[in-house]
């Protein structure tokens, strides 16, 4: 097993942890059969969040079963003190806990909402007071935006950073995970697979671990999909050749079609999230149909369909994504799929 300290918050936990974004769907047993049987192979940090709709209540009920102590880390998109607190207090309950390890500020995109999150009477006041009443014991942010996080950094004021890292998304390993690190600032990869668009998750996983002091949080919904990731870290992270000019083949494939979400793009003129749009094919793969029939995947979907095709957006995307078109593409891919 390889153990990592989650930087100043001294937990220390196995490098694979477990994210609870799959168990979302399948039914109750098995998304609970899935994450007691992580937690029995050797699993010790689980990542879920309020978000997450039925997450939280399936991982309480696994960890009901065992004896085995599991760092739980959850979260809210909430962004003021009271709303955050209110969610801490419907996530302890769904997880039947008293103490939460880790609390982080979900999906934080901009200096705005950090701005909001960090003054007085925002979300880092209210996990300030809950850790200090005991009910979390440390505090981290999660966000999809790099030059936030190197900002956020500099601020010192969280404990733990969570940011996409796989082949796919290499950018945090050149900036912020070694600033992270100086820092003494627990580093948490998620979307290893990058978001379901690598589809060979042996390669993804022996990317993300040949890169030491990071804790990864693959999701699965089954313990046959558990037991294959499973196996990749029981093995040697290094990758062989072959697998090196896959990777470059993948890179290659996906240079000009995949968002990297680093909101370069913005800010839109019709307010269109580009970043959601680019990636709705995955959460509707992931999350299924109803989760982008409701709540802010659906608001995202409407407002791009008043994409003017100004172009302000292509001349900033870095990786000169063609944006128009591909929010046209998934679009039409979208409205064929809720057809069906
Ligand atoms: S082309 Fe569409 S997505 Fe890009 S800035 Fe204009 S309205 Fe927004
Ligand atoms: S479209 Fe380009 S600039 Fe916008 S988030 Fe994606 S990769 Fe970044």
């Amino acid at each position: 097993m390889h153990r990592v300290e989650l930087g100043k918050t001294g937990l220390e936990v196995n490098r694979f942890g477990f994210g609870g974004i799959p168990i979302q769907r399948v039914d109750e047993d098995r998304a609970v059969e899935t994450v007691f049987h992580a937690v029995e192979k050797g699993v010790d940090f689980i990542d879920t969040s309020r978000v997450y709709t039925t997450s939280e209540r399936r991982i309480g009920l696994a960890l009901k079963q065992t004896n085995k102590r599991v760092v739980l880390a959850s979260k809210s998109r909430s962004r003021t003190s009271d709303e955050v607190r209110a969610d801490l207090d419907v996530s302890l309950k769904e997880l039947q806990r008293e103490h939460i390890d880790l609390y982080q500020c979900h999906f934080v995109s901009n200096d705005e909402e950090y701005r909001q999150i960090v003054s007085s009477g925002g979300a880092l006041e209210g996990l300030v007071r809950a850790k200090e009443e005991g009910v979390i014991g440390h505090i981290g942010i999660t966000s999809h935006n790099l030059d936030l996080v190197e900002k956020i950094l500099d601020d010192d004021l969280f404990e733990t950073i969570m940011v996409c890292f796989s082949f796919l998304e290499p950018k945090a390993m050149e900036t912020v995970i070694p600033k992270a690190f100086n820092k003494n600032v627990g580093v948490i990869a998620m979307k290893s697979f990058s978001g379901g668009v690598i589809d060979n998750p042996k390669l993804a996983l022996k990317y993300a671990l040949s890169h030491p002091d990071i804790v990864i949080i693959p999701g699965v919904e089954s313990t046959d999909l558990f037991d294959q990731n499973w196996t990749v870290y029981q093995g040697s992270f290094d990758l062989t050749d072959a697998e090196k000019q896959k990777i470059e083949a993948i890179q290659k494939k996906y240079d000009k079609n995949f968002c990297r979400r680093c909101d370069y793009c913005q800010p839109c003129s019709e307010e269109i999230s580009i970043q959601m749009i680019m990636g709705i094919r995955s959460a509707l793969n992931r999350f299924g149909k109803a989760f982008v029939q409701e709540g802010w995947p659906k608001q995202a979907i409407e407002k791009a369909r008043n994409c003017s095709e100004c172009g302000e957006c292509l001349d900033r995307c870095p990786y000169q994504l063609p944006i128009p078109d591909l929010i046209k593409e998934n679009l039409a891919w979208v409205d064929e799929q809720l057809k069906s």
